[in-house]
């Protein structure tokens, strides 16, 4: 049996990705230090064999007993307000985090995987993005813990992979959403179901007209596991094409849940990304891969997930809501 290092395993991706491993018939050993993940996302495996679980911080060296086959790094605090408030840990998973996940895929002859980010590409400027594109990123502004973490992670991985040997992968991962996310995590999705379903006013960060395009987290999870699989090298784009204003996403929610408390405008953060598109030609050629479920379907997934986790809603306003419960 085939065995898989997962770290961030108890977090939003990292999570989907352990049970799609475990239902490919790989064993998993996950850790996770629950800086922004959560024992719930991973509780439902407790009694599979398959699965070890192991409280561990990545950005300190550890050592992983036994045979490996692939090793993920997957932790990072993902949400803005969470790298926000964990800048330097931000940085160290991403830098320190990032070598010892290498050394213990050299060490094992494992195949290694990064997930990095679509943020690798800043405020882009080249539209939609393609992997060939470096990026536009303010090294010293507030998301650059973020940016220039995932940007060393990459560089790591391919000086690990030239110097060294060592079998790698880099996806750059677009906007993903889903079952697991933290509600208070401040992403715009959990941020607008939470304000949805508890009939309050939808918060958008500058006029709205900032464009996002969003994958849900299964399909995001097939891509990551077709390019753990494959020879591919350099950044893979994983995310879904469909690209929409904020505000257009806004008025979708709004419309979809029956709510009618309206919108409240607030400041965009500091360089908050004007426009994200992933282009996926290189999934598509080289993985076989293009996402499959509709944001409709994903969004009435997500609410279902939601609903069973808060306290019914105050307001009358959402009592009759389109994305019916199942
Ligand atoms: N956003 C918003 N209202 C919110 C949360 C986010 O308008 O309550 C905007 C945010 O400014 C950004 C987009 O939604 O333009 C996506 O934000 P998110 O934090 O989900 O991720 P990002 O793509 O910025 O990393």
């Amino acid at each position: 049996m085939k065995r898989v290092l997962v770290s961030g395993a108890a977090g939003f991706i990292g999570s989907h990705l352990s049970d799609r491993l475990l239902a490919e018939g790989f064993a998993v050993v996950a850790v996770d230090n629950f800086i922004t993940g959560h024992e719930r996302n991973i509780a439902h495996l407790a009694d599979e064999p398959r699965f070890e679980f192991r409280r561990q911080d990545v950005s300190v060296p550890f050592e992983i007993a036994g045979s490996l086959d692939y090793v993920i790094h997957a932790a990072s605090p993902a949400s803005p307000k969470d790298y926000l408030e964990h800048p330097i840990e931000t940085l160290d998973v991403g830098s320190a985090g990032t070598r010892n996940m290498l050394e213990i895929a050299q060490s094992h002859g494992a195949k290694f995987l990064i997930t990095s980010t679509s943020e690798s590409y800043g405020d882009p400027s080249v539209h939609p993005q393609v992997e060939t594109y470096w990026g536009n990123v303010n090294p010293v502004g507030p998301r650059s813990c973020y940016d220039e973490s995932k940007r060393f992670a990459e560089a790591m991985t391919m000086a690990f992979h030239r110097a060294r040997g060592v079998r790698t992968s880099i996806a750059r991962i677009f906007n993903t959403y889903g079952p697991r996310m933290k509600l208070n995590d401040g992403r715009v999705v959990p941020a607008f179901l939470d304000q949805a379903l508890r009939g309050e006013a939808i918060t958008i960060f500058g006029d709205g007209s900032q464009t996002r395009s969003f994958c849900y987290v299964s399909d995001l999870v097939d891509g990551l596991y077709r390019l753990m699989l494959s020879d591919e090298v350099y950044p893979v784009n994983l995310g879904n094409p469909r690209e929409m204003t904020i505000l257009e996403f806004a008025e979708n929610i709004a419309e979809s849940l029956g709510l009618q408390a309206g919108f409240a405008y607030h400041p965009l953060p500091e360089d908050d990304p004007k426009q994200r598109q992933p282009d996926i030609s290189k999934a598509r050629r080289v993985l076989g891969w293009e996402p499959k479920v509709p944001l409709e379907e994903g969004i009435r997934r997500t609410v279902d997930y939601f609903r069973h986790l808060q306290p019914p809603p105050r307001a009358e306003a959402n009592s009759t809501p389109a994305f019916a419960t199942s």
